[in-house]
């Protein structure tokens, strides 16, 4: 048992702690402003222009691709790598993701077949093309096997039709993969099939915008008798529902390692105000409760890390039993990190409660993983349901 990080990895998180500190962070005001700003609109947080720059200066320094494959313009250096930049790229609350987003690229990986991967794959993984997930329907979220758009085979096409919600990257997305009903009978059990949906075909609108709480602003997705030939099928009819969980798995490792990114930065910030900070005659480190403060929120982090890690170095295995790992490590990233913040802004008193300093920003952003990619409730119950089936499983 090893577990120290290999140096390849050590000097890609330093590469990625740089790139951080000398674009990220100076642009967090600018996010700010821009969030406050953009009232009940989806204006992006980051200029695109902006966007383009950094996207070009991290390809510059080697930070692209991580987990696509060699042959698809990638660098292929796996899920533990992914880990470490998502981690790393969170420790600012500046919201630029590398492309390409892992879960689709997970997902389509497992089942593109012939020119998919031509047309979807490969621009998806060098970052060509972008693209979303369309799962969430107004009756059917945490539940997603109640979901109620069909594709039904009519005259050698698919037809789709129905509502989703809650579809992060719709507009900006050159393909959807949409989840849809391909025989009721079924369900879950081989009723439901992946469909690659290309941007700006007949019958697909996306007319509105959720404005949640924090960064997100995801659509209300329409088809209505949408279009798609055989060649559209992702993976075979029946089967979406398998890939897709494997996708959402991949998610919810991220989601950890956003929770990780954000708790370090929030202990960055309440380290030094402890030290420095006087209230009747003594530093805020002298006061037991700041000390706990930072204490559970370090050892939280820590033990979220380790669990965290293993399920990347699992998926790097090639393993593919990970689904109650997924659970557990979103849980409890997602748990921890909305601790993490509560304290870090108790520690900075009206400080903390501005948008001067990026905790209110994190504060509001880490709401939201409890729960999307499946609410703490059902990530419990899952947990709990696999035990009481299968008994504890080995070390
Ligand atoms: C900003 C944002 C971005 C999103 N992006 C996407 C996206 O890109 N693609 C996509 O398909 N979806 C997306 N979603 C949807 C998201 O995954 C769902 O909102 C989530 O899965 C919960 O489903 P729901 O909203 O229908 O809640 P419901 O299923 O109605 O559940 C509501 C609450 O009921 C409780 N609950 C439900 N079931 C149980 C149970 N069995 N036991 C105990 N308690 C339970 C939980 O507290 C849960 O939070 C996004 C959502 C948001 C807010």
């Amino acid at each position: 048992m090893d577990f120290t990080l290999p140096e390849e990895l050590r000097m890609l998180r330093d590469t990625v702690a740089r790139f951080v500190k000398e674009e990220l962070i100076p642009l967090e005001k600018d996010v700010i402003r821009r969030e406050a700003e953009r009232g009940l609109t989806d204006a992006p947080l980051i200029a695109p222009e902006v966007e383009r720059e950094l996207e070009r200066k991290a390809r510059e320094i080697g930070l692209y691709g991580i987990d696509a494959p060699e042959e698809y313009g990638g660098q292929n250096l796996g899920m533990l790598a992914k880990a470490v930049v998502v981690e790393e790229l969170k420790y600012s609350i500046t919201p630029f993701t590398l492309p390409p987003d892992s879960p689709n690229l997970w997902m389509l990986r497992e089942t593109c077949k012939g020119d998919q991967i031509q047309k979807y794959l490969i621009p998806y993984a060098n970052g060509e093309k972008k693209s979303s997930i369309a799962i969430t329907e107004p009756g059917a979220g945490s539940d997603p096997a109640g979901m109620k758009t069909r594709a039904e085979y009519k005259n050698g096409k698919w037809v789709i039709n129905g509502q989703k919600i809650f579809i992060s990257g719709a507009r900006k997305a050159d393909f959807i993969i949409v989840m849809a009903v391909t025989d009721a009978s079924k369900g879950s059990r081989g009723g439901i099939t992946a469909f690659l949906v290309d941007k700006g075909s007949q019958g697909l609108s996306i007319p509105s915008v959720f404005n949640t709480v924090g960064e997100h602003a995801p659509y209300a997705v329409f088809f209505d008798n949408v279009e798609v030939t055989d060649d559209q099928v992702l993976g075979t009819v029946g089967n979406g529902f398998g890939p897709m969980q494997n996708r959402l798995g991949v998610r919810r490792m991220e989601i950890a390692c956003r929770a990780m990114g954000y708790t370090r930065r929030c202990l960055d910030l309440m380290i030094p105000q402890a030290n420095e900070r006087r209230t009747f005659g003594a530093p805020l480190a002298d006061r037991q409760s700041v000390q706990w403060a930072i204490a559970d929120s370090w050892q939280e982090m820590e033990m979220v890390r380790w669990v965290t890690w293993r399920l990347a170095w699992k998926m790097d295995q090639g393993e593919r039993n990970w689904r109650r790992e997924a659970a557990m490590v979103k849980l409890q990233g997602s748990e921890m990190v909305a601790r993490a913040v509560d304290r870090a802004m108790q520690l900075f008193g009206g400080m903390g409660m501005t948008k001067d300093m990026p905790l209110e920003y994190i504060f509001r952003a880490c709401r939201l993983f409890r729960i999307y990619e499946g609410p703490s409730e059902i990530h419990r119950w899952f947990i709990a349901r696999d035990l009481l089936r299968n008994g504890l499983p080995a070390h």
